[in-house]
């Protein structure tokens, strides 16, 4: 066909600015070399996923550490998966993670930066401005086929045992005649726009991947749809013309895509521009039964984002051991540096795993454990107070209605050169701080393998008259090395360790024995403290009855 241009106008005839217009409306960015522009593109489908999170936190740390620009745009072409307060999900989960967003929605609701809108389904006289262009270059054209006829194409393909898709003699809408086109727009028939591709499955292309090194695959032949019958732009067409526009300098994304790498690089080619540089992330991956498998939405609860806030991990955390998934190197890093800001660490893509990283929830345990354990006791009450208020609001009201109390607990070895590790998110909090309030306290008076009940009664009768809770730490213990040798208990463990035979236990073992009367538990930390918060009555109370537990 030789007038394209009366085509384009046929087909499109509301587009109203030129390619010029748009390139000089988003001028490139003028940003000092080296510095990276990075972006998210999310659909707002449902909840914030975590692989979602990791690919953003990804971009953001190449951005961050260039002096760059991380932008998230929100790809809603597809209207049918789209979900009420989708956008807010995505901005707000980015936000609380730390991923902070430079341009594009800030905020549900609020866009900044000069390259918007940053949501597809505002730019759609862009996309059809740059589809009006290709037609009028012959380089795309209207189908007319519908749902059946492209059924049938496959199905004869597959019959013939050929490569199914819209290419080479298959593209039967490719020659139509302007005359038949004319006659069938002004029909009212719909028709999607497709690309005519000028590639051959014989050829190959070739680009390097910034995480998984060169790749080589066959030129696309297809004359892939670019726009729909709706005048909405699929995947390929948007990705293109955003991230150019955009001046997106490397586009970091899921490697899904890789196979779709040639239709985009002939993209890029065939509309005059330079392809940004792509580097794909792996899924994150899940062990099970000793196999490995892509963590699934489906499947998983911890695939969802609200699943770390559900339960309490603070975000930091989270962050930290998300970049333990993502870079190899940066365990290393951060015992080296172990206060040090993530942007000083040097994220470097070729450090990430080419074939999926592994998703560890114990070792976030780990690394969470660690990260509250340096918490001071203001921070850690705050964060405990603020989860219960949102997720268990009876357990806000007993933190609340004493706050220095709470904050005496919380408080309990913490501060110190070698804090305990107990709580990796703060839905354990409750559990932890249990014995602190009678209404959580349940008493267990199970004893270790190696202590009688008879002893352990008798233990508590000797030490219940002699408890002082003014006692510091020192004056506590001696109290418990004092009544010992009554008991045939050997106030020394070295003591008791050259000669067993001779004792019923140590000093340990009877403060072993306190700790279960009064906390119900064989672990605590620090049981003089733990004491002095109960006060006296409550913990003599509970000394008395587990004394009678144990005698009867
Ligand atoms: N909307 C696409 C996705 O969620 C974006 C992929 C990309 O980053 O280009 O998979």
């Amino acid at each position: 066909m030789e007038n394209y241009d009366k085509l384009a106008d046929l087909l499109l005839p509301d587009v109203d600015k030129s390619p010029a217009d748009y390139e000089a409306l988003y001028p490139p960015r003028g940003l000092p070399e080296g510095a990276r522009v990075t972006r998210i593109a999310p659909s707002p489908t449902g909840y914030l996923h975590l692989g979602v999170l990791f690919t953003a936190m990804c971009n953001k740390r190449v951005a961050a550490t260039t002096g760059g620009v991380f932008y998230l745009r929100i790809e809603d072409t597809d209207k049918k998966r789209e979900v009420e307060g989708g956008i807010a999900d995505i901005v707000g989960g980015l936000t609380r993670f730390g991923v902070t967003i430079d341009e594009g929605f800030v905020e549900a609701g609020r866009e900044e930066g000069a390259y918007g809108p940053y949501q597809q389904s505002k730019r759609g006289p862009i996309y059809r401005c740059f589809a009006k262009e290709l037609i009028k270059q012959g380089l795309a054209y209207p189908c007319f086929c519908t749902e059946e006829e492209l059924a049938a194409i496959r199905e004869e393909q597959e019959a013939g045992k050929i490569r199914t898709g819209y290419h080479g003699k298959w593209a039967r809408c490719r020659d139509m005649a302007y005359e038949e086109v004319k006659k069938r727009v002004e029909a009212g028939e719909k028709f999607v726009v497709r690309l005519r591709s000028p590639g051959s499955e014989e050829n190959r292309v070739t680009f390097d991947d910034g995480i998984k090194g060169k790749i080589q695959l066959p030129e696309n032949d297809e004359d892939f749809v670019i726009l729909k019958s709706d005048g909405i732009p699929t995947y390929h067409f948007a990705h293109v013309v955003d991230d150019h526009l955009m001046r997106t300098t490397h586009v970091i994304r899921g490697d899904e895509w890789i196979s779709s790498t040639p239709k985009h690089l002939q993209l890029f080619r065939l509309l005059g521009w330079k392809p940004p540089k792509y580097a794909h992330v792996a899924p994150i991956m899940k062990e099970e039964n000793g196999g490995r498998r892509k963590l699934s939405k489906r499947k998983d609860p911890e695939a969802a984002v609200r699943y770390y806030i559900e339960a309490g991990y603070p975000p930091e955390a989270v962050i930290e051991y998300l970049m333990t998934v993502a870079s190899s190197d940066f365990e290393d890093w951060r015992r080296a540096n172990k206060t040090a800001d993530l942007n000083a660490f040097k994220f470097n893509l070729k450090k990430m795993s080419v074939s999926g990283a592994l998703f560890d929830l114990n070792k976030l345990r780990d690394v969470s454990k660690n990260y509250i354990s340096l918490m001071d006791a203001d921070r850690v009450t705050g964060e405990i107070i603020g989860w219960a208020r949102d997720f268990d609001p009876a357990f806000y009201d007993l933190l609340a209605a004493d706050p220095a109390y709470t904050k005496a607990i919380f408080s309990i070895d913490r501060d110190c050169p070698k804090p305990r590790k107990d709580i990796a998110k703060w839905d354990e909090a409750k559990t932890y701080a249990a014995y602190f309030f009678d209404g959580l306290y349940t008493p267990c008076f199970e004893l270790p393998e190696n202590l009688s009940a008879a002893d352990a009664a008798a233990a508590l009768t000797a030490y219940m008259p002699v408890y002082d809770p003014a006692d510091g730490r020192e004056a506590w213990f001696q109290k418990i090395k004092d009544i010992c040798p009554g008991i045939g208990f050997s106030p020394e463990v070295k003591e008791y360790k050259k000669n067993p035979a001779a004792y019923k236990g140590h000093a340990g073992d009877v403060s072993t024995v306190i700790r279960i009367a009064v906390t119900g538990r064989r672990n605590t930390p620090d049981l003089c403290s733990i004491m002095q918060l109960l006060g006296k009555e409550r913990c003599m109370a509970r000394m008395e009855a587990a004394k009678a537990a144990w005698q009867a």
